[in-house]
């Protein structure tokens, strides 16, 4: 339940009617801004009468949210959500972030050469898994947290943010020295309880990719869940999703983009590589989610595609990676955003 106060309401009535709602047992979110004073009750909100509220002295009006997701709702929120990653890098914003990397964190020099080149192309942001959600057992399976250390310390030598998908609760206080943002993988989209672990015990920013075959509404639940745990900090990734389609590795769903936008304040970005899962498509697709409002990208890259551990087969050459940098930055010439 949404409650909207006058545009003159005092600081005291606001006091007045959020007491009485504490008292009975409820939570208040404030998400008010500069001029408006919009909270939402958090709780079993059956039981109450939005006319009863409405009646309390500088009351404006009292909604229900039929949305099943609340924190994360666009009619809870009216602004969009702008992420603080560290200085200098916003997500959800004026800026379109790009992140950029390996599937696989490899070796030290490897990921320098990788960071290195990442950050002069314009990439702000170094992608990188040392955990790896493999399908099969035999695959490898990641560096493990040497391969998370070997991270920081070359996004550090260029000044770059580090993301990294963690897989298990176990590991939240180990990677929180580490990374900048929490990468939540696809397939992890629906497990609850780390959704709830991650949402507690950790102030930084989630990555919450879409499940595999997930619909945008339970995409926002999952958001939700990490909200509602106590960590406001949610980013959407559109990645692709299962459909009958072969030729790609993914469909990649790009209204999902639109859809967020409409119904969440939340930022959203694209990974064009595991939608796609070929090289040939990341640039015309990257250009596709700049141009449709996404706020940013997440893209792997490698030196050496053809002998990459994982995903070499979606992975940018550095040289391919850096025109596509400049073919966005030709098209952030006509866009709100910019690279
Ligand atoms: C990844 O980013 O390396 C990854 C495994 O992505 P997803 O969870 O989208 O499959
Ligand atoms: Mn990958």
């Amino acid at each position: 339940m949404i409650v909207q106060m006058k545009p003159q309401a005092s600081k005291e009535q606001f006091k007045r009617i959020t007491d009485f709602l504490v008292a009975k047992g409820f939570g208040i979110k404030d998400a008010s801004s500069e001029t408006n004073i919009v909270f939402g009750i958090i709780g079993d909100t059956k039981s109450l009468n939005p006319t009863d509220l409405e009646a309390f002295e500088g009351v404006f009006q009292v909604t229900r949210v039929s949305t099943p997701y609340k924190l994360a709702s666009r009619s809870f929120k009216k602004e969009d959500t702008v992420i603080k990653v560290r200085e200098n890098i916003f997500i959800g914003g004026n800026q379109f972030v790009v992140m950029a990397g390996p599937c696989s964190i490899e070796s030290f020099e490897n990921t320098e050469e990788i960071a290195r080149a990442v950050k002069a192309s314009g990439a702000s942001i170094l992608r990188g898994g040392a955990f790896k959600p493999r399908t099969s057992p035999y695959a490898f399976q990641g560096m493990g947290l040497e391969g998370l250390k070997i991270m920081r310390e070359d996004a550090d030598k260029y000044d770059l943010a580090v993301v990294s998908e963690i897989m298990s609760e176990d590991m939240i206080e180990a990677f929180e020295p580490y990374v900048d943002i929490y990468q939540l993988g696809a397939r992890n989209m629906q497990n609850f309880h780390l959704l709830k672990q991650l949402g507690a015990r950790t102030k930084k920013p989630i990555l919450l990719k879409r499940g595999l075959s997930s619909t945008i509404e339970e995409w926002l639940m999952s958001a939700e869940y990490i909200m509602a745990s106590g960590n406001e900090n949610v980013i959407l990734c559109e990645r692709g999703i299962r459909t009958f389609e072969k030729y790609t590795r993914n469909t990649l769903d790009i209204s999902a983009v639109l859809a967020v936008k409409e119904l969440s304040h939340l930022p959203v970005i694209i990974d064009p590589s595991h939608a796609a899962g070929k090289y040939s498509m990341i640039e015309k697709l990257s250009m596709a989610s700049y141009a449709v409002g996404a706020d940013g990208l997440i893209v792997e890259v490698h030196p050496d595609p053809e002998h990459a551990l994982s995903d070499g087969a979606q992975s940018l050459k550095l040289e391919k990676f850096d025109h596509m940098m400049q073919e966005l930055t030709k098209l952030s010439k006509v866009l709100d955003k910019k690279i």
